[in-house]
């Protein structure tokens, strides 16, 4: 970190950070002090929180769910809100195992309460055995096992919202790609806050909406935290991340414009007609939900797995 050559516009020390679309060069104080603020008038702008709320954070271990679970804890006392931590052990080998260390540490550092699933126990599979027995992309297997229980356990903890970490750069690339499919469904639930349209179904929020990777990743390290450095052996690097960033590069701000002024565009809602799942009882669109579909939790599983073998 740092930039010898730049010096903070505020201080003068040395700068950590370039933030051309604020046209602002900061130290590591200057720059952890404009990142809380932001947060902060997201969230009231937003009403993401509301005074003696239970919100739990979705805490991966890598930097965006970090920076959020660090902020939201920041700005818990003058809020007024209660937090919680939550994390899925995936179980995906040593990357898993380094998450679960990060978050671990960083939630005793803060003394953040922390709730841990592990998903060999809750299914009887680890992460890379349900893609082997699916044959689905490996990030959308993940998607709908974090999704219900990111919904679930939380919920059944007694906290009425779940905040992730969604950053500007993967909500840019979510919207240009649905935007090109044609998948306004999608689009219509990337909101800030999503209410809930159930009492089976947790509000959720994005406090960090518009904020960068970049700054999120900054702010961890300005806050004395370690990021990770496993990525998940299943992520795949982003042709249209690429192509935003090196819009950016020739247009700062262009990030941040494009999502304000997309966010105005009111997308019609598709109403499905929701009922409970047959085997778990959660809210599903179809019989059985995707969940237990994706666990096998209506075949034996353990069964499935071992003919695939
Ligand atoms: Fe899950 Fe894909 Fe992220 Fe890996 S990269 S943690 S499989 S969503
Ligand atoms: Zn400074
Ligand atoms: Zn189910």
């Amino acid at each position: 970190m740092g930039f010898p050559l730049l010096k903070c516009v505020k201080c003068g020390g040395e700068a950590v950070v370039n933030l051309k679309p604020y046209g602002l060069v900061l130290c590591n104080e200057h720059f952890t002090e404009f990142y809380e603020k932001k947060v902060k008038e997201f969230i009231i702008k937003n009403k993401l929180i509301k005074p003696k709320e239970k919100v739990s954070v979705a805490v991966s271990g890598g930097k965006d769910s970090l920076a959020c679970l660090i902020a939201l804890d920041n700005l818990s006392n003058e809020l007024n809100f209660q937090l919680t931590a939550y994390h899925i052990n995936l179980e995906i080998g040593k990357f898993s195992k380094q998450s679960q260390k990060t978050v671990r540490e960083a939630t005793k550092k803060l003394d953040v309460p922390l709730e841990i699933t592990d998903l060999k126990k809750e299914t009887g599979f680890t992460l890379p055995e349900l893609i082997k027995i699916n044959r689905r992309p490996p990030c959308s297997v993940c998607g709908t096992v974090k999704r219900y229980l990111m919904n679930k356990v939380p919920r059944e903890l007694g906290n009425e919202k779940l905040a992730t970490g969604h950053n500007l750069d993967d909500i840019l690339e979510f919207t240009v790609k649905n935007f090109l499919n044609n998948n306004f469904f999608w689009l219509s639930k990337l909101k800030p806050l999503l209410p809930s349209v159930n009492s089976k179904v947790l509000t959720k929020i994005k406090p960090l909406f518009e904020r960068t990777e970049k700054e999120n990743a900054v702010y961890v390290l300005s806050k004395g935290f370690n990021l990770p450095h496993l990525t998940c052996p299943f992520s795949r690097s982003s042709e249209w991340k690429e192509i935003i960033a090196k819009i950016e590069e020739w247009k700062p701000g262009f990030k941040l414009r494009f999502i304000k002024s997309f966010q105005k565009i009111n997308f019609p809602v598709e109403k499905l007609n929701y009922k409970r799942c047959r085997i778990c009882g959660e809210l599903s669109s179809s019989e059985i939900c995707s969940f237990c579909r994706v666990t096998r939790k209506q075949t034996g599983n353990l069964q499935e797995l071992k003919n695939r073998k």
